[in-house]
């Protein structure tokens, strides 16, 4: 990111973020109750290089965030490696192992995988100081909440082309000093 290109004073996170209105929801994970099967079936219909994970659909708490390339690693070992780990398999991020019914197949636990405090900015944030943050900490993406649900998430590309918008609408809207 160009450090000399900044934003209109009105851009916040929520300009940017993604989903759009009319996008797919946000694709994330549960901390648990989805299974093996599932959490394949998700990922390979999308091609995002990290998902969310959150308490719950109804919640939507963040718990943290999983890169796309360590999921389809963890659960290719688990398959190959870990006894009885199966489609039908929970699949667990949470510290506590899950109870489970009798006759369930072992569950496979992600904890280890996921990043427990990815950045997060809310939607008011001006985009400014979320470029600053993007920046100074190299980030790769930021998620985006609202009073303490999630609603969306920011790439390093998504602000590169919000900033090549602004530059064909109004070119003085950027200042170059
Ligand atoms: P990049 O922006 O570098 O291509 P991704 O492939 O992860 O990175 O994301 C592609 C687009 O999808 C971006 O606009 C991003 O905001 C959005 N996106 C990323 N992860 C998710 C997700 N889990 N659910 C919905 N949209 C996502």
């Amino acid at each position: 990111l160009e450090p000399k290109e900044e934003f209109e004073h009105s851009s916040l996170a929520v300009d940017v973020m993604r989903p759009r209105r009319s996008d797919p929801a946000l694709a994330v994970l549960t901390q648990e109750g989805m299974t093996v099967g599932q959490v394949e079936a998700l990922v390979e219909s999308t091609h995002y290089s990290g998902f969310p994970v959150v308490v719950s659909q109804e919640s939507q708490r963040l718990v943290g965030f999983v890169l796309r390339r360590d999921l389809l690693i963890s659960i290719d070992n688990g398959r190959k490696r870990q006894e009885g780990v199966v489609s039908a398999s929970q699949v667990v991020f949470t510290e506590h192992a899950p109870s489970l019914a009798a006759d369930a197949p072992p569950p496979l636990r992600l904890r280890g995988i996921m990043d427990l405090s990815p950045f997060t900015v809310t939607d008011h944030t001006p985009m400014d100081i979320t470029v600053d943050i993007f920046r100074k900490l190299g980030l790769r993406q930021c998620l985006v909440t609202h009073n303490g649900r999630l609603l969306g998430i920011i790439t390093k590309k998504d602000i590169l082309k919000h900033m090549a918008q602004i530059a064909n609408r109004d070119p003085d809207s950027i200042l170059f000093n």
